[in-house]
């Protein structure tokens, strides 16, 4: 029951973690290989200003 306790106190702040990285992704850009962080995906692109071109990375 203590290992239980133990684990539980150690899995909350990790969760916590992981969903900041999972609202933030990385977007590239297919046509230039600029890369953008956002949390929806980018109609333009930043660096070459083509449209259609970001897509997710990870
Ligand atoms: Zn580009």
């Amino acid at each position: 029951m203590v290992v239980n306790r133990l684990r539980a106190g150690v899995s909350s702040p990790y969760k916590q973690k992981e969903k900041e990285v999972l609202e933030m992704a990385v977007f590239k850009c297919e046509k230039c290989g600029a890369t953008k962080e956002g949390r929806c995906k980018p109609k333009k692109c930043p660096s070459c200003g083509e449209t259609g071109t970001m897509k997710k990375e990870s």
